[in-house]
């Protein structure tokens, strides 16, 4: 475990780097237990720092073999060498040439992160700080160098070596069974950039066009036998590119760009520069194998890690404290190639279900944070829905206040200013502001202050003046180390309907018409008063969710309605829907736990058959609007006292309730949507599925065994992944005798398919019933299960502490001490994805003070654990924190 990461590192205390490298050549020679690596720094003193400084270099777990400088060996006296530093006390300040030789063994690197062993592939994960677990460097991302990597192995053993950049040499080593291949990266990058992938692999070719017309060559390598599910990952990169060019004017920069396909993981995947690597999970997709939401992601992240190319590899962060520079910026940028290549309201709904679900619950938790952390003790720690998510929102903030030609000209200028460097976040900022003469510098608060703004809108009509008010008030609670907050720039997307559903123009008093609808607030209190306005209107308010916040208005339950059947903007249509539904759950908790009876809402469920009825609306949309809050969505809005049980009941009654009321209608949109013809998983074909698999799901809630048998019927005869997939989930969330039949036979015919058994554990995971624990535990002993693999830990693990409610959350605490013992069991093997697991406790102070006190009593038995790592430290010492 490292130990220099306890103390914690702060972004007041940035200093640059006192060397820079200008070159770097590797030449790593592979081999299971003792791959060699020698690299050759090009060194020089940074003109912008203090003179006359030592050299240090950061490592972990490393053993030095040999040092020279300037090709001389360095005397013992001169330098000092331990696994996690090596420092050259008196370095001669002038350009000089350091040689290191290290010795490193992948085999045994369970933490993959470095070089380690994927299977018998090897493969390397530098971000965050990786590298210096495979060389000593200066391994911050402000040190950008250009590298040459030479790779070299045993041909039976890895017949393919690749690393960055362009391939320039190849060969056979004379007189032994090795070959090696040397590959050049013109681009300066920072380390975490680095990759290498040396194995017995197969691939598909294709290759890409550029608008200046250069050809580049397209490879995705995958396990042998595998390349034809490699086919839609080519086909999305391929789009990636083309958008990229036709909507930011970004061009592809190398010769080869490359993807690796893995099967141990850590993340989701890595943008190194111009060789991707990815868990396999986001490559892979076959019909028979993947469902149509894998197939989205498998879109949205190779367009994402393709992305970074621009905004991550050209344009780095200057320190880690910059993550959302990066991050925020690209998770923007694949949302928008998303909505373009599907329906944008439909994949902004979906996107702010994962938002409020993950971000809006850290934000509210022990574990919040600012988008630009200000401290942290573990960097891996804070690759958070923060981070990624709410960055994304800043950045389409800024679009929704500068409009799209104001937005183009600050990202054009951007790329102008920073391309080769590593900036931070006022530099970006700084060209919006500088584009387009905006002043952004209360805007910076949404980069600094930590929590999720809650707005309320109090409307107020005067028939007599014909004006229509609105008073706003915002408010932003404490975070931890942040009891004081201070007023945010919020763009509030605002419509006025008239009572035949049109939208009214929008003129305000004194300030004129409102530009593309978007009133931008700035004070704790503010009154928005629109004139010429004929009869009392319903207001729309954040509009296409224009700011992230919480907002309560002094909407009707009529008005709910009238916005649902006819707001001319879709995602307030889908959010009227979710506001009544929501009201009546957490009234219902409230009435379950008070042992009141529940209340129902006929309001509610005509607005729903009224969606399920017009046929204007795409299935997709319809879909996104049955699929009612989720428990940990209630749990959310609750706030506080959360009894996991009776949210439960509420919401199972609620379903019931639709499933029997609108069985007609659901019955027959299922009969409408079950498509004959081959599977396509493109999003017409989706949507289709996805509203017949919803129909299917809350006529099985209903209860009624014809629904189960219809389920069952189709998770036999399904052609493809989503319908089995969706039948066998409906399945599982019933005690009959047709779910273990499925689940037995699931794993009959996918038992030689890791990523479909993933699917098996998680769904076997997230059954609501006490019996789950149990098989949980047996599931864990289960000769397919390895705590070695991350994807099987998260489809185990991590699916039952974050999709079953109910059961990690037994009120006799077990299922808290089964995660905890998983992550102490897990810990020393990696720690990166046991701090993960371990976020889900985050909510536990909201827990109903039963549960509360076992998550404590658990959190402090693992805090009390010996020998930590400093990633599941962290997570636990900052969750027990006072608040
Ligand atoms: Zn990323």
């Amino acid at each position: 475990m490292r130990t220099d990461q306890d103390q914690p590192v702060r972004l007041a205390d940035y200093q640059p780097p006192s060397w820079l490298v200008d070159t770097v050549a590797l030449d790593v020679s592979l081999h299971a237990t003792a791959t060699r690596v020698r690299a050759t720094l090009k060194l020089k003193p940074n003109p912008a720092a203090r003179a006359a400084a030592p050299l240090v270099l950061d490592g972990d777990g490393l053993a030095l073999q040999s040092i020279t400088l300037d090709g001389s060996p360095l005397p013992a006296e001169a330098f000092s060498a331990t696994p996690d530093r090596l420092t050259i006390a008196q370095p001669p300040q002038r350009p000089f040439t350091l040689e290191i030789e290290t010795l490193v063994d992948p085999t045994a690197n369970t933490q993959l992160s470095g070089l380690y062993r994927a299977g018998a592939t090897y493969c390397t994960q530098c971000e965050a700080e990786g590298f210096r677990r495979i060389t000593y460097f200066l391994d911050r991302p402000d040190v950008m160098a250009v590298y040459t990597t030479r790779v070299e192995a045993e041909k039976s053993e890895a017949p393919v070596l690749l690393a960055n950049g362009n391939l320039v040499e190849s060969g056979d080593i004379p007189g032994t069974s090795r070959h090696f291949a040397v590959w050049h990266d013109p681009f300066p990058k920072p380390s975490y950039l680095f990759a290498l992938v040396g194995g017995a692999l197969g691939h598909i070719e294709d290759s890409f066009v550029t608008m200046s017309g250069r050809r580049i060559v397209l490879r995705i390598y995958v396990e042998p036998g595998k390349e034809g599910r490699a086919g839609f990952a080519m086909e999305a990169l391929k789009r990636s590119m083309r958008w990229d060019e036709q909507a930011f004017g970004r061009e592809y920069d190398l010769d080869i760009f490359m993807i690796v396909a893995v099967s141990a993981f850590n993340m989701g995947a890595m943008e190194n520069k111009g060789l991707n690597v990815f868990n396999d999970k986001y490559v892979l997709a076959s019909p028979e194998t993947a469902t149509d939401t894998d197939y989205a992601s498998i879109d949205a992240i190779i367009a994402h890690e393709y992305f970074h190319n621009w905004t991550g590899d050209r344009i780095t962060c200057r320190d880690w404290f910059q993550l959302c520079l990066k991050e925020g910026l690209t998770v923007f940028r694949d949302q928008e190639y998303t909505a373009d290549q599907r329906s944008r309201p439909v994949k902004r709904i979906a996107d702010v279900r994962a938002l409020r679900a993950h971000q809006f619950v850290e934000d509210a938790g022990p574990l919040a944070h600012p988008v630009r952390p200000e401290v942290y003790r573990e960097i891996n720690n804070f690759y958070t829905a923060t981070v990624y998510e709410k960055g994304a929102e800043i950045v389409r903030m800024l679009k929704t206040m500068l409009g799209a030609q104001g937005f183009r000209a600050g990202m054009d200028l951007y790329f102008q200013r920073h391309d080769g460097h590593a900036a931070t976040v006022e530099d970006f900022i700084a060209c919006f502001a500088d584009a387009t003469g905006t002043d952004l510098s209360q805007f910076m608060r949404w980069y600094r202050q930590a929590g999720t703004p809650e707005l309320a809108v109090t409307m107020s009509y005067d028939a007599k003046a014909k004006t229509c008010t609105l008073d706003v008030t915002q408010m932003l609670r404490p975070t931890p180390g942040q009891p004081d907050k201070e007023p945010m720039v919020i763009p509030l997307a605002v419509g006025l309907l008239a009572p035949d559903g049109r939208d009214l123009p929008l003129t305000r008093a004194n300030a004129g018409p409102v530009e593309r609808g978007v009133a931008v607030l700035t004070r704790p209190a503010e009154t928005l008063v629109f004139t010429d306005v004929p009869e009392r209107p319903v207001a729309s308010l954040n509009r296409g969710f224009s700011a992230p916040i919480k907002l309560t208005a002094n909407l009707t339950p009529d008005d709910l309605r009238f916005l649902a059947a006819h707001d001319t903007d879709p995602f307030n249509r889908w959010q009227a829907l979710q506001t009544l539904a929501s009201t009546l759950l957490t009234d219902n908790v409230t009435a379950l736990r008070a042992g009141r009876s529940m209340r129902t809402d006929p309001g509610l469920i005509d607005a729903l058959r009224a969606i399920l009825a017009d046929p204007a609306l795409e299935p997709a949309f319809v879909a996104q609007a049955l699929a009612m809050p989720s428990e940990a969505d209630i749990a959310r809005e609750l706030g506080k006292d959360v009894d996991p049980d009776a949210i439960f009941a509420a919401r199972t009654a609620l379903r019931a309730t639709i499933g029997d009321a609108l069985g007609s209608p659901l019955r027959e949109a299922y009969r409408r949507l079950s498509d004959a013809g081959p599977y396509s998983p493109d999003a017409v074909s989706a949507g289709r599925r996805s509203l017949k698999n919803v129909a299917l799901d809350l006529l099985a809630a209903s209860g009624g065994s014809a629904a189960i048998a219809l389920a069952a019927r189709q998770y036999h005869s399904a052609d493809n992944m989503t319908d089995r997939m969706a039948s066998i989930t409906t399945l599982s969330q019933h005690p009959v005798r047709e779910r273990q039949a499925a689940i037995d036979d699931f794993y009959r015919r996918f038992e030689s398919d890791p990523l479909v058994i993933d699917k098996w554990f998680a769904l076997q995971a997230a059954i609501p019933e006490a019996s789950t624990l149990e098989r949980v535990r047996e599931l864990s002993r289960h000769p397919a299960f390895s705590l070695g693999n991350p994807n099987r830990v998260r489809s185990l693990v991590g699916a039952f502490a974050q999709a079953n409610q109910t059961q990690f959350n037994r009120p006799d605490g077990a299922g808290y001490v089964f995660l905890g013992d998983t992550v102490l069991a897990l810990d020393q093997r990696n720690p990166q994805v046991a701090s993960r697991l371990m976020t889900a406790f985050r909510s536990w102070r909201a827990l109903e003070a039963g549960r509360r006190a076992k998550a404590e009593a658990e959190l402090r038995r693992v805090a009390a654990a010996a020998s930590l790592s400093t990633d599941v430290r962290d997570i636990v010492e900052r969750s027990l924190a006072p608040a």
